[in-house]
């Protein structure tokens, strides 16, 4: 058994991404297995290497240890490029020269699952190859027709989704070059070995894309878990600016890291919020104990929890 976390170091890690770490490391180390760290710093516009090392120093503080030295993605183009290229040559590729605006006017299905936009109407799918444009392409995936992709989820239970008829095809390499969310995770989980994700439900409706994926390149996806998101008092999802909720800013405060376990520890259904070290929640840990309702989190139980920060 091998898990994984694998953050974008696009802002500080927030409690929300704590507790997936946390989550992902207990399934991973109450099955003797190995936990893998996986910088996803594609993103270069939004990405910051002060991000990167915060991280390294907030799953340090919080007792999340990891096998092996980190693997980035803005290292793994080759191995990207060779995934495309096994696309290209099977024919499961086609170059986009859609932009945002023209995919909306075109679509005639409602919005896609998650924030990922409209079904795409595979404009593109038909163009001659050689058709040039001043606007360079992207590369879209031919989701399969009428092919459904199913998973039993550890916390969700049964999904399935019929990926070309919601999603459509999908990108894989960006119209920079650089490969897609949805191929990168693939074929590094795979190259990783990874046998188990646990990672928040935002990514839920990403899965059956990714699936797609790892049918058309001949490999064999891990088992899933998605956790609920943690979610403010105004139900929207954790936001990364919110003070309290950057680890970071805790470790700098002084709070001792067992304070901040031990909440995670409680709105996952681990413990009642007590101060406790990381590896001590190993053996009793069961992911069934962990919600499969979202979590609110209210500004009042990190004061009681943390006392007044700086
Ligand atoms: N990098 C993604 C994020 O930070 C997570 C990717 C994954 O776990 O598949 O949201």
């Amino acid at each position: 058994m091998r898990g994984r976390f694998a953050p974008s170091p696009t802002g500080r890690l927030h409690l929300g991404n704590a507790r997936s770490a946390l989550l992902g490391w207990l399934n991973a180390r109450a099955a003797g297995g190995e936990f893998l760290l996986r910088i996803e710093d594609l993103d270069a516009a939004r990405c910051r290497e002060g991000y990167v090392d915060d991280l390294f120093r907030d799953l340090s503080y919080l007792g999340l240890t990891w096998d092996g030295t980190p693997v980035r993605q803005s290292q793994r183009s080759e191995a990207y490029a060779q995934a495309l290229a096994s696309l290209e040559r099977a024919g499961r590729v086609y170059p986009c020269f859609c932009t945002r605006a023209e995919i909306a006017r075109a679509a005639s299905a409602p919005h896609g699952p998650g924030d990922d936009g409209p079904r795409y109407p595979g404009t593109c799918a038909a163009l001659a190859a050689d058709r040039a444009r001043a606007r360079p392409a992207a590369l879209r995936f031919r989701a399969p027709a009428g092919v459904t992709f199913a998973f039993d989820d550890a916390l969700k239970g049964p999904v399935a989704q019929d990926v070309a008829a919601e999603v459509g095809d999908f990108v894989v390499r960006r119209n920079d070059g650089v490969a897609s969310y949805q191929l990168a995770v693939v074929v590094d989980d795979a190259a990783s070995g990874i046998t188990d994700v646990l990672r928040a439900d935002d990514l839920l409706a990403s899965t059956p894309r990714q699936l797609a994926l790892y049918q058309a390149l001949g490999l064999t996806p891990p088992r899933y878990a998605h956790v609920p998101l943690l979610l403010g008092e105004d139900g929207k999802r954790l936001a990364k600016r919110e003070g309290a909720s950057a680890v970071s800013e805790l470790r700098q405060a002084g709070v001792a890291a067992e304070k901040v376990v031990g909440l995670l520890a409680r709105w996952s259904g681990l413990g009642d919020g007590r101060p406790v070290r990381a590896d001590e929640l190993v053996e009793s840990f069961r992911l069934e104990k962990v919600p499969r309702e979202p979590v609110v989190v209210r500004e009042t139980e990190l004061h009681e929890q943390f006392g007044p920060l700086p």
